[in-house]
């Protein structure tokens, strides 16, 4: 049987040399002895024998144990990816390439080839590919096209502590595809929770245990409460270094922003520290770094230096950095919440679980005894941080996921196997917006529209902008700003000491309106009459590196368009309303307007929202008194981030199943003696 096959492979595996030139082959033996000391070695052989006798495993094991490196290695040593392709999914890009950049030179191949990545708008993988790594976002997808995953002989879903929205739904069809394809195999591997669970919900699943070598760790709390943790974090880490024995640091903040704004002030402060201080090496961690960079938090602390990585919650169980002996954590995460009444989506900076803490700390104790300093005190961790986090599932915006499942097939998504199911109303909201983004019809069934929606990989929104397009002529268009739109927020750099000129710079590109998606989609264009000059990005604050993404997600969304046979009608810079108009027909749920008290409410719930202070509407004098926002992002206030001025009128052109006309009634317009203008307009703010 296959099992035996299995075997001899791997002796023959073991057997085969090399006629290489010999610092390679140092080079490669050094590598495989680094294999060999992982904990996980230890366990190779019992590890394989129970994935040939059972079906669907899970597998638990401390972060850094190798499950993630080494377990797709030891089944292809064994031959099952000449069966088919070994896939392992991953909740994070960068993890994504960073294991599968690592395994490759592992296993002394070229990135790309025999070992590959997929993530959303980069797909570095060829047909030799036999290990795969993957989003679990794009392994959805796959499903799209290959809904028995034909080509894969064994399917690892990792991290799935984790519990993101894509993995609680992967769970449920992959559940299914186990029932009809008993020759695939099934990994379920995690960190150390929750193993109870998985093998529950798979059925009493078998659950293997990798047990880890773990130190250690003494935990520190704060006596009172910080006001600031970033500036807490950075006093923490230069007392670390000063005062503390060798090892390296780590430290949690919640976003891109914290870590440079850390990163800023640690440069700064020891610069002043002279030279009798050890060296410290600043090494930012986060999902938009550039991979040159992430390269860099693995490579070794030399002697007499000190290491101190600036990460988010990717460094808690997704990436394993070696040496750390310190940890300080500020308690908090960005996290994505869902109203599911006003239909807003927001990234809301949240006190980590009890669990993500135990995470973080347990960094600290992986070579030897650690530190871990908890920047808020032990009274708050026992009454404020939930034990657990709560799934993604249950907290965030499904409408692009059901627009999937809808694509699969799954039509009773209300019975749908999920191991948490989200609540009854997240879905019922889901499939009315898809109904009102007309992906559904009457009965909950998918559209001529909805279908074609659903090739793209992004959010409904963005793709019904994109279709609607055509109505306008404007495909390319939309196509460039959703490009821009994906590639990250940070378009425009803006140093502190040449803020003046960045923000003329900035707003440059808002003259002829608009507002922020028009001010990009001519940042796009200029670059490109530019022939994508860097000189042009550098003259014009514009970040070179996040126009190279926008170019090649804006590639990617022209192949889709060619896929789904729409052209790409262009009405260039000239008419900057159809632009608004096909825009607003995908983010019609977004809307807001100017109330009597000067500030913004949103349209349908009445929600005070505020510009975000890097919209080139911020510092208007005359403010629109509508607006179509992207998304809202919570940080002080309830902030609209990329926001154009909208007419009413167009709402009801273009969503007129969701809007009436009396809702879009501008009060303000009619003049009136002051005081009854209010009242009139208090009025009109609330309906009800
Ligand atoms: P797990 O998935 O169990 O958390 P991994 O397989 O990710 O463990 O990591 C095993 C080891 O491989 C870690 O000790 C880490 O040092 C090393 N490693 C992983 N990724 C990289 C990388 N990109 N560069 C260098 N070393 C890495
Ligand atoms: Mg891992």
């Amino acid at each position: 049987g296959v099992d035996d096959d299995v075997r001899r492979d791997d002796e023959k595996n073991a057997a085969s040399s090399s006629s290489k030139p010999a610092a390679a082959v140092e080079a490669k033996e050094v590598l495989a002895e680094t294999r060999k000391r992982l904990p996980v070695f230890a366990y190779r052989t019992e590890f394989l024998e129970a994935v040939a006798d059972n079906q669907v495993l899970v597998v638990i094991g401390e972060t850094g144990s190798g499950k993630t490196t080494q377990l797709p290695q030891y089944l292809h040593e064994v031959g099952y990816s000449k069966l088919g392709a070994i896939g392992c999914t991953q909740p994070r890009r960068v993890a994504a390439m960073s294991v599968a950049a690592r395994v490759s030179k592992e296993m002394d191949v070229v990135l790309g080839r025999e070992v590959g990545y997929s993530i959303r708008f980069e797909d570095c993988t060829s047909k030799d590919t036999i290990l795969k790594y993957m989003t679990d976002g794009m392994l959805l997808r796959e499903f799209l096209g290959e809904p028995d995953l034909g080509s894969y002989s064994v399917m690892m879903i990792d991290e799935a502590h984790e519990r993101t929205l894509h993995t609680d739904v992967l769970f449920g069809l992959i559940k299914d595809v186990a029932r009809f394809r008993e020759d695939i195999k099934i990994i379920i591997s995690s960190a150390t929770m929750n193993a109870d669970a998985f093998s529950t919900y798979f059925d009493d699943a078998a659950i293997f245990n990798i047990p880890g070598r773990t130190y250690d760790v003494e935990i520190l709390y704060t006596k009172a409460p910080e006001a600031d943790y970033l500036d807490a974090a950075v006093v923490t880490v230069l007392q670390t270094h000063i005062t503390q024995p060798p090892g390296d640091i780590l430290v949690f903040f919640t976003g891109q922003e914290e870590i440079e704004a850390a990163d800023e002030i640690l440069h700064e402060r020891t610069k002043g520290l002279g030279s009798r201080i050890k060296e410290l090496i600043i090494c930012p961690i986060y999902a938009s770094l550039p991979s040159e960079m992430q390269a860099k938090i693995f490579e070794p602390t030399p002697p007499g230096a000190r290491k101190v990585v600036l990460g988010t919650n990717i460094a808690e169980t997704s990436l394993t950095i070696d040496g750390i002996c310190f940890v300080i954590d500020a308690g908090f995460c960005k996290q994505k919440t869902y109203n599911p009444r006003s239909g807003v989506e927001s990234l809301i900076v949240t006190p980590i679980s009890q669990a993500q803490a135990a995470q973080r700390a347990g960094r600290a104790g992986r070579t030897r005894p650690g530190t871990c300093f908890r920047l808020y005190t032990a009274w708050a961790y026992q009454h404020e941080l939930e034990e657990n986090t709560v799934p993604e599932i249950q907290r965030t915006n499904m409408t692009s996921v059901v627009l999937m499942l809808k694509s699969l097939g799954i039509h009773d998504l209300l019975h749908f196997d999920f191991m948490d199911p989200p609540p009854a109303e997240m879905l019922v909201r889901a499939l009315e917006q898809l109904y009102a983004l007309g992906a559904l019809n009457d009965r909950g069934e998918l559209t001529k529209l909805g279908r074609r929606m659903a090739e793209f990989p992004c959010d409904p929104q963005l793709s019904k902008s994109i279709l609607v397009g055509d109505k306008y002529g404007c495909v390319a268009e939309t196509i460039t700003i959703g490009a821009m739109l994906s590639a990250g927020n940070a378009v425009f750099h803006r140093p502190k000491d040449r803020a003046v000129h960045a923000d003329n710079a900035r707003m440059n590109f808002a003259r002829g309106g608009g507002g922020d998606h028009l001010a990009l989609l001519r940042v796009f264009t200029e670059w490109t009459d530019s022939d994508y000059s860097t000189q042009w990005c550098y003259e014009n604050y514009v970040q070179a590196r996040s126009m190279m993404r926008a170019r090649d997600i804006r590639d990617q969304f022209n192949l889709l368009c060619e896929r789904v046979e729409l052209e790409l009608s262009t009405v260039g810079l000239s008419d900057v309303q159809a632009v608004q108009k096909a825009v607003c027909a995908g983010y019609f749920y977004n809307t807001a307007k100017l109330a009597s008290s000067g500030e913004y409410k949103t349209v349908k719930h009445h929600h005070t929202v505020f510009v975000h202070p890097s919209s080139v509407l911020a510092n208007e004098d005359v403010m629109p008194r509508w607006l179509c926002f992207h998304e809202l992002a919570f940080t002080t206030k309830e902030y609209m981030r990329h926001v154009f001025p909208i007419e009413p009128q167009w709402l009801i052109e273009i969503a007129p199943h969701y809007y009436q006309q009396k809702e879009l009634v501008d009060a303000r317009k009619h003049k009136m003696p002051k005081s009854q203008g209010l009242a009139a307009a208090a009025a009109a703010d609330n309906p009800r």
